[in-house]
């Protein structure tokens, strides 16, 4: 099973038909991503883009500020 890193949806992907270094797409999001390793099951983003897309949905670590 693998999730899909953009959005977490489950990409339903059978690991006995996927090959190491090929590109899956999420049909959720449409974002691509390639194959890089099948044991663990581990996928790289494909950008066509030469950018980091970093800036939306950093929320996650500063738990310790008092706000
Ligand atoms: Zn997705």
């Amino acid at each position: 099973m693998a999730i899909c890193p953009e959005c977490e949806t489950d990409l339903d992907l059978d690991e006995e038909e996927i090959d190491e270094g090929e590109i899956v797409s999420c049909p959720e999001c449409g974002s691509d991503f390639e194959v890089v390793t099948k044991h663990p099951l581990e996928l790289n983003p494909v950008d066509e883009l030469d950018e980091d897309e970093d800036d939306e949905d950093v929320d996650e670590e500063d738990e310790d500020s008092d706000y």
